[in-house]
């Protein structure tokens, strides 16, 4: 097993056993790739949600929010494709009946090609030492150039097949590639197949009147119907902008690595409407803003990066994603999206009513351009977890687990702990505790040792902890303990709500992100 497989392991041990994230129904055995949020994780996902929706709506005149019904009319998702086009090719391995995508497995059998190609340029790095020139070996070495030659030709080819919808030959390319399945090791494949990734329902409790619905697969949908309600009702001049955090539902036909890939998930997405031709100006803003915004956390250096699509959607005309170094490595974490007027033309044309908006500036009327930045909510939980959990060894040889997750996003800004269970001392702590609580989310913790204490205290991520003892009853002062220095010291009770408000408040996240401007 590799280290990374090792730290997923971990992380995923870690949220079950401090109450962050638990497998759907366990006491069933639970349900695949289906995942509840605890007492922790709901919290920390809130805290998600709201320094979303106050960067994206709050701090921004012309965004407001929505939040639309999961089920919508189904001629929605019939303009909108997903009933025609929303598909995975998936392919059987016949001896270990299991399931997997066709695409999925093409790509994997290239990353090992690359693999050997890093192999190959490690070696040359070796062989040359300083005098390497990593471009110029690239550019030349035979073996080199040979798999990187195989890798486009097969990228190539599944590219045509998929756009063609030729399904044979993505079969015949799997066989032709002699991949394996990696459970049986057999090459024994079903023929691939396209899969509809909607869950769909029945409306309607009459038989025979029931009606085909589905469960909404992105929010974006839900926006866009609702486009000209909130122009009007809201005043909305364009550029304007409307986001939504809701749940989405995938039918993935592999959904694995946790909370990564679920069948069930939330999204926060924003759909900003632009004039037509000004759509690469807000394309380039919101990529920059967003990519901000996930630094502003401080999560590490070097854990994002832009990944530029190549095969772009039929609606769009530009796309990325923020892709982030998760413990399995790095994957698509945002999509930053220039849909053009593809979504709102759609709707015009299946719903017969005009979606246009008259622009008084240049007095003309015209669909909208769409530029959209869609994030999942659970692969952003995943991201700050992963990223804020850390194994210490302190001073003394001791360990510690500590999750260093930004203070504006902790469940618990600070614990309050009595040192003993006697002589007021609990009365005092509750005290503080309701002083703080409208503001801050607190923790009462009087069991065990108040090392013990600081422990789990540091393993959920609570940014302070605050200790009361004889002295506390004496002075009004108490001891404060910072999770990531573990600095204690002493400060009267009336500093707390600012020391604890400065720590955590948002505002300090806001003063990185704000500098963007589209021009
Ligand atoms: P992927 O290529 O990983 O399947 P996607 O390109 O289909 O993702 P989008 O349709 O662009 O994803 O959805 C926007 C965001 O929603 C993604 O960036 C991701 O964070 C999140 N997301 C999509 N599918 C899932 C899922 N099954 N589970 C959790 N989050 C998801």
């Amino acid at each position: 097993m590799s280290n990374q497989d090792d730290k997923l392991k971990d992380i995923i041990g870690h949220a079950k056993e401090y109450g962050f994230v638990f497998p759907s129904s366990e006491i069933y055995d639970g349900l695949s790739a289906t995942y509840d949020y605890g007492q922790l994780g709901a919290e920390l996902k809130n805290n998600i949600k709201n320094y979303w929706w106050k960067a994206m709506v709050h701090m921004h005149e012309n965004i407001v929010g929505l939040d639309a019904a999961i089920f919508m009319a189904p001629q929605t998702w019939k303009a909108s494709g997903h009933v025609d086009a929303f598909n995975d090719p998936l392919i059987d391995n016949k001896d270990s009946k299991k399931r997997y995508r066709a695409d999925v497995l093409i790509e994997e059998h290239i990353e090992k090609i690359r693999t050997k190609i890093n192999k190959e340029v490690a070696k040359g790095k070796k062989r040359f030492g300083d005098d390497f020139n990593e471009e110029e070996f690239r550019a030349t070495n035979p073996n080199v150039l040979r798999r990187a030659a195989e890798i486009s030709k097969i990228e190539d080819r599944m590219k045509t097949g998929l756009e063609n919808e030729d399904l044979a030959d993505i079969k015949a390319l799997i066989e032709e590639l002699g991949i394996s399945c990696p459970i049986s090791g057999s090459k024994n494949w079903t023929d691939v197949k396209q899969f509809n990734l909607m869950f769909s329902t029945e409306l309607g409790s009459v038989s025979g009147e029931a009606a085909t619905i589905y469960l909404r697969p992105e929010t974006a949908q839900g926006i866009f119907v609702n486009y000209l309600n909130v122009q009007k009702s809201g005043r909305m001049k364009i550029p304007f902008g409307i986001a939504q955090i809701g749940k989405a539902f995938r039918n993935e036909i592999v959904a694995r690595q946790f909370i990564f890939r679920m069948r069930e998930f939330e999204q926060m997405e924003m759909q900003f409407f632009v004039r037509p031709g000004e759509e690469m100006k807000w394309y380039e803003y919101w990529k920059e803003y967003r990519l901000k915004w996930h630094k502003a956390l401080g999560l590490g250096e070097d854990l994002h990066r832009f990944h530029d699509h190549i095969k772009l959607a039929h609606y769009a005309n530009a796309a990325a994603d923020i892709e982030f170094n998760f413990p399995m490595g790095f994957k698509e974490l945002e999509g930053i999206h220039s849909r053009t007027d593809f979504d709102l033309k759609q709707h015009e044309e299946h719903s017969g009513k005009k979606l246009r908006y008259f622009d008084p500036e240049i007095n003309e009327s015209y669909i909208p351009y769409v530029v959209e930045t869609s994030i999942g909510l659970d692969r952003m939980f995943l991201a700050v977890l992963s990223a804020s959990y850390k194994k210490e060894t302190l001073d003394d040889g001791s360990e510690r687990t500590v999750l260093a997750i930004p203070p504006a996003l902790a469940p618990y800004k600070v614990a309050v702990m009595p040192l003993t269970k006697k002589d007021g001392l609990p009365d005092k702590a509750r005290e503080i505790i309701n002083s703080l609580k409208i503001d801050f989310n607190c923790q009462y913790d009087e069991k065990d040792s108040i090392g013990k204490r600081y422990r789990r205290q540091d393993a959920i991520g609570t940014p302070y902890s605050v200790t009361v003892d004889h002295q506390t009853l004496e002075d009004q002062t108490v001891t404060i303990r910072d999770r990531d220095t573990m600095f204690q010291e002493r400060v009267a009770i009336s500093d707390l709500h600012k020391i604890i408000g400065d720590k955590v408040s948002m505002r300090s996240l806001f003063n990185q992100s704000e500098e963007v401007t589209a021009e």
